[in-house]
């Protein structure tokens, strides 16, 4: 059996199917069409066309079996075990975060999917919880801003105190340092001990028609981790980013409440630059710095759009003192895996998290977030998937794994502790699929992919979403940067292609839209909120059609050679290929 060839015609079967979900198993029968069976012949002369064709036919029968019995009863029992208030809102390092990963290594293992960290399903996260004391005041130069109104402050080092002194500030304008635009914020100025001043978004977000960055759409350099990892890397002291509703794409309420309470972080590397202070400051009250030295904040802000821009050196400084209290925890990612038959070395990776906000035991009524969208609908997703590859009659030539992460609501820890102690080679994954917060409010027309598009890994989804007669799109706001908010990015980071998406922009036209509309406004409600729970009315169709799309992508992904990369010009593409030329 030629299985490279054989391969190569299965995805060229899967690739001439386009009928709707339901009706697949009679659109098997029609399989054996004159295109495939004309591949067939150029492929391979030494069968006749007839055997091979019969002989993918048959693959193509087991897969859509596989694909149809994927089982709609098992997946709502899961989402409602996970979400249910036995599991305390899957906070990592508590009882409940310990319950569900027990639960998702029991379903694993009754699937039949392997331990995929050498014989066990777990791998262990160290966390550690800083929690900032919100006594806190921060002096720029003559005015003292006032906590959680005016500023937030905290630091990644663990550390008991820590505090700038008088910090010299510079305004570095979007603070970003990015070779492949041709772009240095930074450039020419010494920020040893200082304490930059930094726009939030990039450069493309205020003229999207000027043809910088990616327009609109957030590249990783607008996001605030990337602006106090870069400070850090230039050796300053401190950070302070300037909130602005548009470009952040959310208020200053949201930035107050996630930096209040305790802020979990990765035990250090040692070999990672860190700031001694990270802070944001209110719009207004940027404009009462830069007003100190005789600045327009306006204008400075349209100075940074330029290329040209160079720091400015402000005439006032910054001083704060940090005082956290620092406990150390555990939690786990899940980890399972389907060996590959032919290259098992090389994998394809299903990622959700599962963890979720936990509960305020002090709170009166429900005070258990439930996250039954966020993340119980994904988590049970690819539990399904990995039930679906063991439905068919033999392994996928490539091996499949199924990492259920950690600590994603805290900074995609669980993700990033995965990238940075990979159980498998980094250049050895082949590509991602991320599930997170699945759609459970009417069926769609599209097929949404986030930063779409990005790398070839997406052209597997797209020839899956064609069986639902369904096509890709970027998701509807761009500029928010979603794709950098979610786990797949802890390994795009490090150069692995990796796909987030699901859900749409259009439903169906047979969709019931008061219904679909109903379960969005709950969506949007209850996200990140106690109303994030179970319902057994949801539209639950729509969570399969993706759950499918997602197997068929990494099941015609896992029985092929190609290795597919970034798109030229994303961020990612240099580190993939310098990932790809090194030594496993
Ligand atoms: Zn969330």
């Amino acid at each position: 059996m030629k299985k490279t060839t054989l391969s190569l015609s299965i995805a060229a079967l899967l690739l001439s199917a386009c009928n709707d979900d339901s009706s697949s198993k009679d659109a098997a029968t029609e399989q054996k069409t004159t295109k495939a069976a004309q591949e067939e012949t150029i492929k391979a002369k030494e069968t006749t066309p007839e055997q091979k064709s019969e002989e993918a036919g048959k693959h193509q029968n087991n897969f859509l079996t596989a694909y149809d019995n994927i089982d709609l009863g098992q997946y709502k029992e899961r989402v409602k075990t996970l979400s249910s208030d036995e599991f305390e809102g899957r906070s990592p390092a508590t009882e409940g975060g310990r319950k569900t990963s027990e639960y998702l290594k029991a379903q694993f293992e009754a699937v039949g999917a392997e331990p995929g960290n050498g014989d066990s399903y777990f791998q262990q996260v160290p966390l550690i919880s800083i929690e900032a004391d919100a006594n806190m005041q921060l002096q720029l130069g003559d005015s003292t801003l006032e906590y959680s109104k005016d500023f937030v402050a905290g630091t990644s080092q663990t550390v008991e105190s820590i505090e700038l002194n008088d910090s010299d500030l510079v305004f570095v304008g979007y603070g970003v340092v990015a070779p492949e635009y041709n772009w240095n914020d930074y450039e020419g100025v010494d920020m040893e001990g200082k304490t930059a001043v930094i726009l939030i978004n990039d450069p493309g977000f205020a003229q999207p028609d000027a043809g910088i960055f990616q327009g609109k759409a957030m590249t990783y350099y607008g996001r605030w981790t990337y602006k106090y990892e870069e400070a850090a890397r230039q050796g300053a002291a401190g950070a302070i980013i300037v909130h602005e509703t548009a470009p952040a794409s959310y208020g200053w309420n949201v930035v107050s409440s996630s930096w209040s309470g305790p802020q979990y972080h990765l035990p250090s590397s040692g070999n990672e630059p860190k700031l001694d202070a990270e802070m944001w400051i209110t719009l207004d009250q940027a404009h009462n710095l830069l007003k100190q030295s005789g600045l327009d904040l306006a204008e400075m802000q349209q100075k940074a759009l330029s290329k040209d821009f160079k720091p400015v050196p402000l005439d006032s400084r910054a001083s704060v003192a940090i005082n956290n209290t620092i406990q150390e925890s555990q939690s786990a990612n899940v980890i399972a895996t389907i060996p590959g038959k032919k290259n098992p070395d090389e994998h394809v990776i299903y990622m959700a998290h599962w963890d979720h906000l936990g509960s305020r035991p002090n709170m009166e009524g429900d005070h258990i977030y439930n996250g039954a969208i966020d993340n119980a609908t994904g988590t049970a997703g690819i539990i399904s998937i990995a039930q679906a590859f063991k439905q068919l009659p033999e392994a996928p030539d490539r091996s499949v794994t199924f990492v259920a992460v950690t600590a994603e609501e805290q900074g995609l820890l669980g993700s990033k502790y995965f990238a940075a102690h990979p159980t498998v080679p980094l250049n050895k994954i082949v590509g991602a699929f991320n599930i997170d917060s699945m759609n459970v409010s009417g069926r769609m027309k599209d097929f949404t992919v986030v930063g779409y598009p990005k790398s070839e890994v997406e052209t597997y989804v797209e020839q899956a979403a064609k069986r639902q007669g369904r096509e890709l799109r970027p998701e509807s706001k761009p500029e928010r940067g979603g794709y950098y908010r979610s786990d797949h990015f802890s390994l795009a980071k490090f150069g692995v292609p990796a796909v987030y998406g699901g859900g749409g922009t259009e439903y169906r036209d047979d969709a019931d839209q008061a219904t679909a509309a109903k379960w969005d406004a709950m969506r949007g409600e209850c996200y990140h909120n106690l109303c994030d729970e179970y319902h057994e009315d949801w539209v639950w169709k729509a969570a399969m059609d993706d759950i499918r799309i997602f197997f068929e992508a990494g099941y015609l992904l896992s029985n092929t050679d190609d290795y597919p990369n970034w798109y030229e010009g994303t961020e990612f593409k240099t580190i993939r290929d310098q990932s790809l030329k090194q030594e496993q």
